[in-house]
């Protein structure tokens, strides 16, 4: 996902930083005050620190390496982000699955040597995979997973309120119109200088980065996709990415390739399209049509585009390879 390049001359300020595993980029138009933008990345650290599974001293990892044991304090935010974990995964009834760490390791999503495991590690792995082991106590913020070796991964969330807090710092700042870019999770911060909407570009999930398949006009939301070609290694001409079907334990493989959805906020954004992508176009495209404010792309790997309703003003089809199914 991006800006489109004719927006992206006005900025006043602009910064590049890595976190959160991913390049970001804050992009402010009305002000050319940084304490605004260093204060986010302030707050994006801290946010990496307390909620990455790879940081030791994380609350993350404190959950994981006391699971089976005894309930975990953590701090408010991480509490708030976990239990949107569960809502969502409640609400897709396991196809999104905080607890799905021990899956992600297996396969090596985010190493260099990831491989296709043995069928009997994969089940071994998903024994350990149930978001209803997560045991939450909120008058202490305090979490707990119910059996040894079960881990927690925020990965398919976390991002989406990282954006939020970004967001939260700038209207603190007065800042009225900017884009947070959060390796591809958008929060469009109110309009462009004269008035109209940011033209949001949708990545063709079979082009090179930055190309796009559609655009749509957004002011005040987030607009999150999950896709098969943001992380994944090759076998065997097979794709493996990284989401992964905690029923069957494999990258799931429903003919979606990328889900795309748009929010006010972009915890729901990120928590919907991992939702989304998982149960596939029948499921998941009808579960967000539901939901009140939540719009959503979803692309098949056989070139159809499918929009929700409220949409159809708002999608600007530029790929004539891809079909918008009516
Ligand atoms: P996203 O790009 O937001 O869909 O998030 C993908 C990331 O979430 C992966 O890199 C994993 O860390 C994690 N993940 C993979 N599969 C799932 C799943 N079924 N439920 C929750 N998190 C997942
Ligand atoms: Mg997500």
């Amino acid at each position: 996902m991006k800006l489109l390049a004719d927006e992206e001359e006005k900025i006043m300020i602009v910064k590049e930083y890595n976190v959160l595993g991913t390049t970001i980029q804050l992009s402010v138009y009305d002000s050319d005050d940084e304490t605004a933008i260093n204060e986010a990345l302030e707050r994006l650290s801290q946010i990496d620190d307390r909620m990455s599974a790879f940081k030791n001293t994380s609350f993350i990892s404190k959950i994981n390496n006391n699971a089976g044991g005894l309930m975990q304090e953590v701090s408010e935010d991480v509490y708030y982000v976990i239990d949107k974990a569960v809502h969502y995964a409640k609400l897709s009834e396991g196809a999104f699955d905080p607890t799905i760490r021990p899956l992600v390791n297996l396969w090596g999503v985010f190493t260099n040597h990831a491989w296709v495991p043995e069928k009997y590690e994969i089940e071994e792995k998903l024994r350990l995979v149930n978001y209803k082991d997560i045991v939450l106590d909120k008058s202490n913020y305090a979490v707990k997973l119910k059996h040894r070796n079960q881990c927690i991964d925020l990965g398919a969330i976390a991002k989406g309120y990282a954006a939020d807090e970004v967001k939260r710092i700038f209207l603190n700042h007065n800042i009225k119109s900017a884009i947070i870019d959060l390796g591809g999770n958008i929060y469009a911060l109110g309009n462009k200088l004269d008035g109209s909407s940011f033209n949001i570009g949708i990545q063709d999930p079979m082009g090179f980065e930055g190309e796009s398949i559609g655009i749509v006009s957004v002011r005040d939301k987030s607009i999150v996709t999950s896709g098969n070609y943001e992380r994944y290694f090759e076998k065997d001409g097979k794709r493996y990415h990284h989401i992964i079907n905690p029923r069957t334990g494999y990258p799931d493989e429903n003919g979606i390739i990328s889900v795309t959805v748009i929010s006010n906020l972009s915890i729901d954004g990120d928590g919907l399209t991992t939702c989304g992508y998982i149960m596939g176009l029948k499921q998941g495209f009808k579960l967000i049509e539901d939901l009140e404010g939540v719009e959503a792309i979803f692309i098949t790997k056989d070139k159809k585009i499918y929009i929700t309703s409220n949409l159809m003003n708002n999608f600007q089809l530029i790929n004539s390879e891809y079909t918008l199914v009516l």
